[in-house]
């Protein structure tokens, strides 16, 4: 079985987590701040917030942005729900922007024709979460412009994208956005096993997400309200949550960043592989923005026939295909809160013929052949 993704372990990962595992801390120790120093200069921005999954790193960039009840978060439909999720764990309303039907990102046309309307309406969202699906970044300058003028505050999730860059510059450094969140699960770009971190140029922003991720406790005497008794004294100043990275983990994303830059690598030349050995066919691949350079989380193709029999086929022939993403409106919970089908129609339409190919960088070159042999006599 050739999965859609997986991990890389090496004998230096297993080394890193032993010696922490033989150390004086498990967590709370030396390896989380390290862990997002490193990624913050990766990035070449000032601050990073490490947390025990990119879900928590969502919530937490939510909260420091003050979302609440009353507000409105909007993000893209073709995501996984926990984009959408982390606005309502903090109580406020999600809606969902329509995709560009080329790089299957949230489209800035759609969002600009939204924020027309929601003007009108007094309707404005607080935040805006653009997903770099795949790998590639949305379009950040337009929303950025966008964000300027309607003044609502914008949430990268690049669970995606770390790796990747948006003209010129890397992924997570803030220059369009207030926060960038990142995702270390383990069919991710880096893995920390679970983990997350999220990405700001704002010290308050940082301050107030390190916080809210242990109980929203604090022991800096300058962020205390009440004169501390004793060296002893931690003042609990809002409602926070344990969403700690463990040293454990924090040292094994440690050690695979540091191969970030030959695994975004080796995802390139893998999907150039496929551009050039799928092109001829009645497919759709992946569009390659210019202004990008994806990080290739993810390869979707959109199949002209029958997605259901093409995604069968190859799952029977041992290719662990998988589909990114069923629109997150037409979920259950979500149709319940009262979205329905229709109501992101480009969105709908990619899904009902997307299909994810394996894509990671131990799918070696033979690897890569086979899939693209029982492909070509699919469709
Ligand atoms: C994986 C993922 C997340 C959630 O990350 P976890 O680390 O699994 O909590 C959020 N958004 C997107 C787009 C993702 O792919």
């Amino acid at each position: 079985m050739i999965p859609y993704a997986r991990q890389t372990i090496t004998e230096g990962d297993i080394a890193a987590v032993t010696e922490v595992l033989r150390s004086e801390f498990l967590t709370q120790g030396p390896a989380v701040p390290r862990f997002e120093r490193a990624v913050a200069d990766y990035c070449g921005i000032a601050h990073a917030v490490a947390a025990n999954s990119g879900t928590s790193a969502l919530h937490i960039a939510c909260l420091a942005l003050d979302l609440g009840p009353g507000d409105w978060l909007w993000t893209s439909p073709n995501t996984f729900v926990a984009s959408a999720n982390c606005a309502r764990y903090c109580g406020a309303r999600v809606d969902f922007v329509d995709i560009d039907p080329r790089t299957y990102n949230l489209s800035a046309t759609d969002l600009t024709a939204k924020l027309e309307r929601a003007e009108a309406i007094g309707r404005l969202p607080k935040v805006v979460v653009p997903v770099h699906f795949a790998g590639q970044s949305c379009d950040m300058r337009a929303i950025a412009a966008l964000a300027e003028r309607y003044g609502f505050r914008v949430l990268e999730d690049a669970s995606h994208a770390i790796g990747g860059r948006y003209r010129g510059e890397p992924i997570g450094n803030c220059r369009y956005s207030d926060i960038t969140v990142f995702s270390f699960h383990p069919v991710k770009i880096i893995t920390s096993a679970e983990g997350g971190l999220a990405t700001t140029k704002d010290a308050a922003l940082a301050e107030r997400m390190a916080r809210l991720r242990n109980h929203g406790i604090t022991r800096d005497s300058a962020q205390m309200q009440n004169v501390p008794d004793g060296p002893w004294c931690y003042e609990q100043i809002e409602l926070g949550f344990n969403y700690r990275m463990t040293d454990l983990q924090a040292a094994l994303g440690y050690s695979q960043l540091q191969r970030l830059h030959d695994y975004v690598a080796r995802r390139h030349v893998l999907a150039d592989r496929y551009d050039t050995r799928l092109g001829d066919l009645p497919l759709r691949l992946p569009y390659r923005d210019p202004d990008s350079y994806s990080a290739f989380h993810l390869y979707p193709i959109q199949v002209r026939d029958d997605r259901r029999r093409v995604f069968q086929s190859l799952r029977q022939a041992g290719f662990g295909v998988n589909v990114h993403y069923i629109p997150v409106h037409t979920q259950p919970y979500y149709r319940r809160l009262g979205f329905q089908p229709g109501d992101c129609p480009k969105a709908e339409a990619y899904y009902a013929r997307a299909i994810s190919l394996p894509l990671f960088p131990d799918l070696s070159d033979e690897g890569l052949l086979e899939v693209v042999a029982a492909v070509r006599d699919l469709v």
